[in-house]
């Protein structure tokens, strides 16, 4: 059994989602990576643990990850795979339902555990069970989620490297990359921080929800949001944590003014220490909490950063 796995990239560095998909694949056989775009990536590609070899394609129309060209590239690819895998991230969530289709199989998206070749664990109601799949495909596709599994290794492998390219990918054809708008943020990316300050519509305002930066700051966290607080505007969609947002499982995840609906919860239930702050007794969020605080937020952060800046 030889499974593909799409490392996709940010800034050279292949993501460390991806590198969790690896560990995921390691479980169904050997692992080879696919690389799209710079060299180098292929390279490092090439040094992580448990990857065998790594099929690396350039092309302009590879550069944004677009679902078509890759999808395509990945198709022209599959015959020699019985699973295709990718992250459960942006990227893999637009391309590998694509590949699924084009190859008339069944995606399993959001696999969190592997239990046979073909029978996977994921995630259903938002979160609130789990179901065990079994696949009659002959190929498997795959999305794995990164908190479901630890990263593997950036060194300690020594993959070939093998150039690959199809035809009918290296040109865009009816998908064409335009822009690309980044929030310039000088903040751990969310599902890699080990803390995560969250703020839900008790924030009140986008301007308000600016005293969660200095506690961020202290704590080296990445900012969260509730999705009422992205809908309001207080800050932009990518901090949206939950069943449709971020899934994030950090070692400590701080709640200020967020209920805890299910929506929320399936984002986040995951994470090591859960702090919740509200000044509502009857918040969900505090039957998920392992710390709870009924309070208003307002006072409360302000004296968690005096306390920590002394400390
Ligand atoms: C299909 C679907 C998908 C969804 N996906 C998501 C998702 O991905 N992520 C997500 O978050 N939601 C999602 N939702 C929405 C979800 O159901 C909730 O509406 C949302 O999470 C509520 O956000 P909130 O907790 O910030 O707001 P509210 O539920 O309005 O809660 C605000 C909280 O702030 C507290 N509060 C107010 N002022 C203060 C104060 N001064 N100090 C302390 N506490 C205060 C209040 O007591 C209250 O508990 C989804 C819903 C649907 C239907």
């Amino acid at each position: 059994m030889t499974a593909l796995v799409l490392l996709d990239h940010e800034n050279g560095h292949i993501k460390k989602a991806a590198l969790s998909a690896v560990t995921a694949a390691a479980d169904l056989g050997e692992v080879h990576g696919l690389v799209v775009g710079d060299a180098s990536v292929a390279q490092a590609a090439a040094s992580i643990a448990g990857v065998t070899r790594v099929l690396h394609a350039q092309g302009a129309a590879y550069e944004h990850f677009l679902a078509e060209p890759l999808a395509s590239l990945i198709v022209s690819l599959a015959s020699q795979y019985d699973h295709i895998i990718a992250a459960a991230n942006a990227v893999g969530r637009n391309v590998l339902p694509r590949v699924a289709a084009l190859l008339d199989v069944q995606p399993i998206p959001d696999v969190v555990a592997v239990i046979e070749k073909d029978t996977f664990i994921r995630p259903i109601y938002a979160g609130n069970a789990l179901a065990t799949v079994r696949s009659t495909d002959a190929k498997k596709v795959l999305t794995i989620r990164g908190v479901a599994f630890d990263a593997a290794a950036t060194q300690g492998g020594s993959a070939t490297i093998e150039n690959v390219a199809d035809e009918k990918g290296t040109e865009a054809d009816f998908s064409r990359f335009e822009a690309v708008h980044l929030t310039d943020s000088k903040r751990p990316d969310l599902e890699a921080a080990r803390v995560v300050v969250s703020g839900g519509r008790g924030m009140q305002s986008e301007e308000k929800f600016h005293i969660l930066d200095p506690l961020a700051d202290i704590l080296g966290a990445a900012i969260g949001a509730s999705r009422a607080a992205v809908d309001a505007g207080f800050v932009s969609n990518e901090c949206q944590i939950g069943q449709t947002g971020r899934i994030v499982a950090p070692e400590l995840y701080m709640a200020f003014g967020i209920s805890g609906a299910i929506q929320h919860l399936a984002g986040m239930k995951d994470s090591r220490v859960i702090v919740a702050v509200n000044k509502d007794p009857e918040a969900p969020i505090f039957q998920a909490a392992d710390y709870g605080m009924v309070a208003d937020l307002f006072d409360v952060v302000p004296q968690l950063v005096t306390a920590l800046t002394k400390s």
